[in-house]
């Protein structure tokens, strides 16, 4: 493992067996985050970008899920051999995961003071009254008035239950965020306001951040570098700049061309990628985005690509630069 990384992933498998086949939701993945670093993870909705998340926590529901294949280290070492008390430890102080819905993160017969204290004080040796002033400095930090400790998850917006998730992800001081669609659910108005909050926060805590998301825009505003995430698999890797100035395979040109250009005064014309994502229990043959590519070849149904090397890399036979 690389010294300056505090997560690498190597050729990660993770299958879910069901009764009518087998749907293989990550195929071999790798990918590394350095300290403090922002890695965003982006595809349709089916790529596997929550199940590699899942993998990552050591959630994968099993049954049916599988991790069939590969390695994670967190820190050095590899995670899929933890022990639940040593996952458990890892999932309050070194890796912490915000979900894309808070409406169903909270429970709603709890006071939000009630639920952050009860996680402080399951991975704290501290009183009840010391949970609750950390609880509520913690809900000051967030941006949500400490004096709400006493209201129902109903009584908040949305954006303020996110906030309120983002604080209780933040409890244990995390090394790893993992943001998985953290502004999708919320109005447009108050996206913002929640990305620029993790933004900060990421850098007052000096965290790395993976960051899922389908918004090329969410991770061209945030994050460092960014993976292009088909059917399974990494399909290309770079920085933001390198990825979003130049995109090297098919697959993120076309996603590209399909984002209206907001700044710009050409009448574009946006191009749509014909066809939809495959079903994970049936992933076409060779490069697994040749039945929606415009540059195929005979070779791309047959033959898999491999990985390019470097530090912009893409998954192709033919790249497009
Ligand atoms: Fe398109 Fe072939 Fe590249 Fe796949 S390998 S993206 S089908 S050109």
């Amino acid at each position: 493992m690389n010294k300056g990384n505090i997560l690498e992933i190597h050729n990660l498998h993770v299958h879910y067996r069901t009764d009518i086949g087998v749907a293989r939701a990550v195929n071999g993945i790798s990918i590394t985050l350095a300290k403090g670093e922002s890695l965003g993870l982006v595809g349709e909705t089916g790529a596997g970008k929550t199940t590699t998340a899942l993998a990552i926590m050591q959630l994968v529901p099993d049954p049916p899920g599988v991790i069939e294949e590969g390695e994670i280290f967190f820190k050095g070492k590899n995670v899929i051999y933890n022990s639940e008390k040593e996952n458990q430890k890892m999932r309050g102080d070194g890796i912490s995961m915000i979900s894309q819905d808070p409406m169903t993160a909270l429970n709603p017969v709890m006071t939000v003071g009630e639920q952050l204290m009860e996680v402080i004080l399951q991975h704290k040796k501290v009183s009840k009254k010391e949970a609750e002033e950390m609880a509520k400095e913690l809900m000051e930090t967030v941006g949500v008035k400490a004096d709400r400790f006493r209201d129902f998850p109903h009584q908040f917006s949305g954006g303020m239950k996110q906030r309120v998730i983002i604080a209780m992800a933040l409890l244990c001081k995390p090394e790893i965020l993992i943001a998985d669609e953290p502004t999708t659910a919320l109005d447009v108005t108050i996206q913002a306001q929640v990305l620029e909050l993790i933004q900060s926060l990421i850098k007052q805590y000096d965290m790395s951040m993976l960051l899922i998301t389908h918004d090329l825009g969410v991770v061209g505003e945030v994050c460092d570098r960014v993976a292009i995430m088909y059917a399974g698999q990494i399909v290309e890797e770079g920085s933001v700049l390198d990825v979003y100035t130049a995109p090297q395979h098919p697959y993120t040109q076309g996603l590209f061309d399909s984002l209206p250009e907001i700044d710009s005064d050409e009448n574009r014309k946006l191009i749509s990628i014909p066809g939809v994502a495959p079903s994970a229990m049936e992933i076409p043959s060779g490069c697994a985005f040749h039945p929606r590519c415009r540059y195929k070849q005979t070779i791309c149904e047959q033959t898999p690509p491999i990985n390019g090397e470097g530090t912009h890399w893409c998954r192709c036979h033919f790249p497009l630069r």
